[in-house]
């Protein structure tokens, strides 16, 4: 894919029409978290014959049988986690690193993990040139990253066959999971709240359909 850091007019244009759809006709109501899309150059993640793409509300193919996802899914989940300044987030599925780049925005501290190399290649090297700096993985995040546990936030942006219980035990307490939990063809979207040590709430919302969380803890 040949990638081209140009923010213009037309673009900028297009992000703040985006913006709109997702607060007045997706009823997105977080205003950080739309101001977080709005200042996300989401063309930078697509080849430059592709742009008038970039700010429809839409999924998109980014190579290896993955997605970007929708806009309106990134608002969603990321309006679950109620994002503080400095709060530590595990991202598993870095995919096109957007969905990164609006937690950075958000002012978390993040680590994202993604199992296809050529995608984790990819966003190492476009986050850093749009001067986003998190800790990037590549490698089964079905198991989370034990290593830098625990989390105060934890997103699964693919779909689950079930909330993988090593994952809970790397959230702190206080903490939340938002995960997309069904079959191949449809998730209920999840938020877990880790109560205490043992004790945890689970919450089930709308119906999604995300590429699948393919490894150890999953399908
Ligand atoms: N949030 C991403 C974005 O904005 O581009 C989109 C993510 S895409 C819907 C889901 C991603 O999860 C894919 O890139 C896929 O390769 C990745 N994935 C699936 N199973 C995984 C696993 N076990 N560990 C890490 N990444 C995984």
């Amino acid at each position: 894919m040949a990638y081209k850091f140009i923010d213009n007019y037309r673009e900028k244009g297009a992000r703040k029409k985006l913006v709109k759809v997702l607060q007045e006709e997706r009823k997105i109501e977080d205003k950080d978290v739309l101001a977080a899309i709005g200042n996300v150059p989401r063309h930078f993640f697509f080849d430059e014959t592709f742009w008038k793409q970039a700010y429809k509300d839409i999924a998109f193919p980014i190579g290896e049988g993955q997605t970007i996802s929708q806009p309106y899914t990134v608002a969603y989940q990321t309006q679950l986690l109620h994002i503080s300044k400095g709060d530590k987030v595990l991202e598993i599925g870095t995919g096109s690193g957007y969905q990164t780049c609006i937690l950075l925005e958000l002012g978390a501290v993040v680590y994202s993990i993604e199992r296809q190399e050529k995608l984790y290649e990819r966003a190492k090297m476009v986050l850093p040139y749009m001067g986003y700096q998190p800790h990037l993985f590549c490698g089964d995040g079905s198991k989370g990253i034990p290593e830098h546990a625990p989390y105060d936030k934890i997103l699964v942006t693919a779909g689950a066959p079930f909330v993988p219980e090593i994952m809970l035990k790397q959230l702190k307490i206080g903490g939340t999971m938002v995960i997309p939990v069904g079959n191949e063809d449809s998730q209920k979207m999840v938020t877990v709240i880790r109560v205490s040590d043992t004790e945890f709430e689970r919450i089930e919302l709308d119906t999604f359909r995300f590429v699948p969380l393919v490894g150890d803890q999953a399908w």
